[in-house]
């Protein structure tokens, strides 16, 4: 069978095929790029699980209170030298990137204490946990208090009114890594690394956490090799590799990585509790095949935005731009559009490819959402996902693919989605 019929049995008609070959030849060099990375990336991988002589006994399940859990404290060994931090919590019991964030935040934060984001708006979640939405249990009902710096109209940071707004009572700086739901551009590590220097020469004993969802391995450094007292991120996207089935991560100095086990866990219990419950392997696999997961993620998010691009809708970032994490967004403009393009990612995927997404409510949220995932995992967006939600400029979100093919799949569906109904004229 040839290659043209399959993707035709799959339900993609010869001129979407056609017009994604075209595209694609010119990506030939971009891919290489990705490639060397996730080399790079893998040998980071592999050097930490040799330096800490991982072995069939660091998978064993442990159930209870989990004390003297080798695999567990092996494994955060591990992260700790993957991202060159002094210690790492990595766990089962983190339920989401959000609670990550959230146990990074109350663990590092006190009555009286200001927290202060100095790259704009942080991600609709955390709203609701920092307080800036009326939110019950928010750090604001805690006393804590929020200040934000705005970027500039193009997206830069506004060094000014960084240094205005950090105060005597400033104790933790956070910066969002990627755009989110937002169309400012994410943020090179080294763009990172710039704002973190600059934070710590106004007040050198501020620390800093960085949301780094979405950004592990797309780079070669991470954000804590350039000052960042905490990275934070969630185990369901790229640092589980599309294996973990839950899980979140705080990398960071052992200050800040003590007390944020002691705000999980209990005071006094900290990092000792915690069982594993028999998800080492799916962990420590996961993180080994993470760099090659989120290289496929790359090279999907890349052929989204030159095929799209070309079609004259706006991407961010833009078809030739670099990449500094996996999110792709588009703006098709219209809740049509939006929704057309959710339903072809689904119709492509591998679980759940039956079902129609419809936009609803989703916590945490402040708009309607449509949410397109057939995942092995639920929810996770390490696997091809995207989201959209439905207020102007009416963008969609698209990220994930644990295979660079099943991602190609996902973005020659939506297309085909879109010509469909209408909504896209293939040029001739
Ligand atoms: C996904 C994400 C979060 C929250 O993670 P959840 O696992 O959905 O709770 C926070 N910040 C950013 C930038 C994200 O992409």
């Amino acid at each position: 069978m040839e290659i043209k019929a399959m993707y035709e049995q799959l339900g993609i008609s010869r001129a979407v095929y056609e017009y994604g070959e075209r595209v694609l030849r010119d990506l030939r060099p971009r891919f290489d790029a990705i490639d060397q990375m996730a080399e790079f990336n893998q040998g980071k991988v592999i050097a930490a699980m040799q330096k800490n002589r991982v072995n069939a006994t660091h998978f064993a399940a442990t159930t209870g209170y989990g004390y003297d859990d080798e695999g567990r404290a092996n494994l955060e060994r591990v992260y700790a030298d993957v991202f060159h931090t002094e210690a790492a919590l990595v766990r089962p019991q983190i339920t989401c990137g959000t609670h990550a964030l959230a146990v990074a935040l109350s663990a590092n934060l006190l009555p009286g204490d200001e927290l202060l984001s100095p790259v704009g708006a942080p991600y609709d979640t955390l709203e609701e946990v920092i307080g800036i939405r009326q939110s019950q249990c928010s750090l604001r009902e805690y006393g804590v208090t929020y200040a934000q710096a705005e970027l500039t109209p193009d997206g830069a940071f506004d060094y000014d009114a960084i240094r205005a707004a950090i105060n005597d009572r400033t104790k933790l700086i956070t910066i969002q890594r990627s755009k989110g739901y937002a169309t400012r551009p994410s943020f090179s590590v080294a763009q990172i690394g710039e704002v973190i220097a600059f934070c710590k020469q106004v007040k050198p004993d501020v620390k800093v956490m960085v949301d780094n969802c979405y950004g592990e391995f797309v780079e070669a450094l991470e954000p804590s090799d350039l000052g960042a007292d905490m990275v934070v991120g969630s185990l369901i996207k790229n640092p589980g590799g599309g294996l973990a089935p839950i899980g979140g991560y705080i990398c960071g100095t052992r200050e800040c990585v003590e007390r944020c086990a002691y705000r999980l866990s209990a005071p006094g219990l900290g990092q000792e509790v915690g069982a594993n419950l028999g998800l080492m392997p799916a962990f420590y696999q996961g993180l080994f095949l993470s760099p090659t997961v989120v290289a496929g993620a790359l090279k999907g998010a890349v052929f989204a935005a030159n095929i799209y691009e070309k079609l004259g809708f706006a991407c961010v970032p833009g078809a030739s731009e670099d990449r500094h994490d996996i999110i792709q967004a588009v703006t098709l403009g219209s809740p049509e559009g939006v929704i057309a393009f959710c339903q072809g990612i689904q119709a492509a995927a591998p679980v759940d490819s039956y079902v129609t997404p419809e936009p609803w409510a989703m916590p945490g949220y402040d708009s309607e959402v449509i949410m397109a995932a057939g995942c092995f995992v639920q929810g996770s967006s390490i696997e091809l996902s995207a989201d959209g939600p439905i207020r102007p400029p009416y963008a969609v979100y698209f990220q994930g693919g644990l295979t660079w093919y099943h991602a190609k799949l996902g973005i020659l569906m939506s297309l085909q989605k879109l010509v469909e109904a209408g909504l896209v004229q293939l040029p001739e």
